[in-house]
């Protein structure tokens, strides 16, 4: 009960922020004398993103300490925001959600004992630089270690902004004939840094070459330019993107406040160009974990036709222990949406486990018991119901019942526990195999 409470409490202090509207640009002095023209213009907007205590004072009022706070964390961790997003601050509110992403904390300097450099192990499982293939069929892409914007919460801090350096195309080429070798891959993530903070050329050059491969199926688009910089998405790219479809975009919305006209107008665009949307939301103390916050959030995505993806639990990387939530946090958030809202509007909540494990869905229990003729399950509401199972379900033959074909490649992983030969699956330093194989 009191959970319930207290989501509704914070969307009593939450409100205004979410609803008072952002400044005109034009009432900032330090953007008084700009241009529609340039403001509207991303290049623009990238050349001219706060990086300094100083320029960031202009825009939004800093006490004495934030200031001597922020120059502590910039000496470890860069800041960059574009003036667009830096625009979103509500100036009186110290702990507005944006301000929160995009403006250094004293907490970043605090390393946690549990902080990793790259907690997904990104590295570790690179066959080629660049190249992430962690599973089986698709592999990430990193396009350039650049963003527009540089978020407090980034788990890729160890590379995004180190350089601002677009790869060189050999760099490139490396990682293409990476995927032109490895017939296996069939879908391609780009991302970064921000997928589309190179040239159009570039998009081009890599669309092109990828939709080239024959195996490749679909491809992905990483990237936060629709919150930070919608002014990236502009017509000509959206229809150079849509000259190689199936191409997916993924972007990072995490609080409705995000969702101005300009960001909703970004995504209208790319949809209007076939390009189907996701959204996908990192899971941040103060900033969105909260029912009422992500309800909002989550209804305002599919309203620009953004289907949201995935909600991702904070990873482990260096100073972002101050966002950190306990993993229940991201539970009660889907209990408080699965059921109670459209299905389209609930992300799957990932937790991605250090050790290259990848993404594991969390969530709700929802079955209360199992005998082999019934499963006993709860809904969203507490209702309790019994299922039958089917009767007569027995092995399978060598010959797929349903497809009438031989599963001629092996499963693997559990997969295989389900349908193949296998019975166990072991860690491979287990001490236990070791002895095992030594009594031999
Ligand atoms: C997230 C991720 C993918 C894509 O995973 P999906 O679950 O298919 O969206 C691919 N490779 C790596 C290394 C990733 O982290
Ligand atoms: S856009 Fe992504 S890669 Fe870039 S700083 Fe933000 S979280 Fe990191």
């Amino acid at each position: 009960m009191s959970i319930v409470a207290e989501g509704y409490r914070q969307e009593a202090t939450f409100l205004s922020t979410v609803d008072s509207p952002p400044r005109d640009y034009r009432s900032v002095a330090l953007w008084s004398g700009i241009t529609e023209a340039e403001w509207n213009d991303w290049r623009w907007q990238v050349a001219n993103r706060i990086t300094t205590v100083d320029q960031l004072a202009q825009v939004i009022p800093l006490t004495p300490a934030e200031v001597e706070d922020i120059r502590e964390c910039l000496r470890t961790f860069r800041m960059a925001v574009t003036p667009y997003y830096a625009g979103l601050i509500d100036p009186l509110n110290p702990r507005c959600p944006v301000r929160m992403q995009a403006v250094p904390d004293r907490a970043e300097v605090d390393q946690g004992q549990e902080d990793l450099l790259d907690p997904l192990y990104e590295e570790t499982d690179s066959p080629v630089p660049g190249i992430t293939h962690r599973y089986p069929d698709r592999v990430l892409f990193i396009v350039t270690d650049q963003c527009s914007m540089y978020c407090r919460h980034c788990t890729r801090r160890r590379l995004a902004g180190q350089t601002d350096r677009a790869p060189t195309r050999a760099e490139l080429n490396d990682r293409l004939d990476y995927v032109r070798q490895t017939t296996r891959v069939r879908d391609v993530v780009l991302s970064g840094g921000d997928a589309l903070l190179v040239s159009d050329g570039l998009v081009e050059y890599l669309l092109k070459e990828l939709r080239a491969i024959s195996h490749v199926e679909i491809i992905r688009l990483a990237t936060r330019t629709p919150v930070v910089l919608p002014q990236r998405i502009t017509p000509d790219l959206c229809r150079l993107i849509g000259r190689h479809h199936p191409v997916y975009v993924n972007t990072h919305f995490n609080h409705p406040r995000e969702l101005t006209p300009e960001a909703v107008a970004a995504c209208e665009r790319m949809a209007d160009a076939g390009i189907p949307l996701g959204n996908q939301t990192v899971l941040l103390r103060g900033v969105n974990d909260c029912p009422v916050i992500m309800r909002r959030l989550v209804h305002g995505l599919l309203k620009a036709r953004v289907r949201p993806y995935y909600l991702y639990q904070c990873d482990l990387s260096r100073g972002l222990q101050h966002f950190r939530t306990p993993t229940s946090r991201g539970v009660e958030i889907i209990e408080h949406l699965r059921g109670h809202t459209s299905g389209l509007a609930v992300p799957s909540y990932c937790i991605d486990g250090p050790g290259g494990v990848g993404k594991i869905p969390l969530g709700p229990q929802y079955v209360l018991a199992q005998s082999p003729e019934r499963i006993v399950l709860r809904n969203y509401e507490g209702a309790v119901a019994a299922y039958r199972e089917p009767s007569g379900n027995g092995p399978q033959g060598d010959v797929c019942p349903t497809c009438g074909e031989r599963h001629e490649e092996p499963a693997t992983g559990v997969a295989a526990l389900l349908s193949g030969d296998a019975l166990f699956l072991e860690p491979g330093n287990l001490e236990r195999a070791a002895r095992r194989r030594a009594l031999r």
